[in-house]
């Protein structure tokens, strides 16, 4: 929250004092009310307008997210269990996922507010690439990696083709970990997918999106993007 005549000099409206006289004559109105008074607290979720013209630009944030297990990936969840916005109470805007991970799924996930990019970024056709690391039952073989990597049938729809490859085998536990990279985001496209071959997910974790990793971020923690990354996610 920041003093009203404060944001209108940072926007370049006037001076400080330029704005405090703006607010004195009723020319400025803080989510369609005039406000006379000096002081007012504004906060970035506020439109401010002078002589009803808006002053404020909603400021864009980009944040990625290291999602643990557990929590829902949308803003709110009818059944009122831990969302992924909940890590980010303290911000003013709203935010809001960039495409979804599954309640156990962990790993890679951005939020932002920024809708274009949101757009770009999940459009299913040029959409980002995401790598994701599975931990599958049975034992997986160079032949159910081709089918993934081709394409197969998940419900009515045929996915794209993908990378796929075998990271380990465990005879003894019958268990596999493949990675899958995938350009698409269908609901439980990587579950489907696996299951589809014949090794249902028991693990799954997204590695990569884009170029964005979790590097440095333990288990729920989070970071804000440098302005490089998302000119490169752009
Ligand atoms: N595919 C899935 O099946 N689940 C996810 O959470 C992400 C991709």
């Amino acid at each position: 929250m920041e003093r009203l005549q404060k944001v209108m000099a940072h926007a370049g409206i006037a001076s400080r004092r330029g704005s405090e006289k703006l607010i004195k004559e009723g020319r400025v109105q803080v989510n369609g009310k005039v406000v006379t008074e000096m002081g007012l607290n504004v906060s970035h979720a506020d439109t401010i307008a002078v002589d009803g013209v808006p002053i404020t630009k909603e400021e864009k944030l980009y944040f990625i997210l290291n999602k643990p297990r557990g929590v829902i990936s949308s803003a709110d969840d009818p059944k009122g269990r831990k969302t992924v916005v909940d890590f980010f109470s303290h911000i003013d805007q709203r935010i809001y996922p960039v495409g979804r991970l599954d309640y156990d799924t962990t790993g890679v996930l951005l939020l932002t507010n920024d809708g274009e990019l949101t757009n770009q970024l999940t459009h299913p056709k040029y959409g980002i690439e995401k790598t994701y690391i599975a931990k599958v039952e049975g034992l997986i073989n160079k032949s159910a990696i081709s089918k993934l990597e081709k394409g197969l049938k998940i419900d009515d729809y045929k996915t794209r083709p993908a990378k796929a490859r075998i990271l380990d085998i465990d005879a003894k536990k019958n268990k596999s970990m493949v990675e899958l990279t995938i350009h698409e985001g269908k609901n439980h496209q990587v579950k489907k997918m696996l299951k589809a071959v014949g090794h249902p997910v028991e693990k799954l974790n997204r590695d990569r999106y884009g170029f964005l990793t979790t590097e440095g971020l333990q288990s729920g923690e989070w970071r804000e993007l440098k302005t490089f990354e998302v000119n490169k996610l752009k």
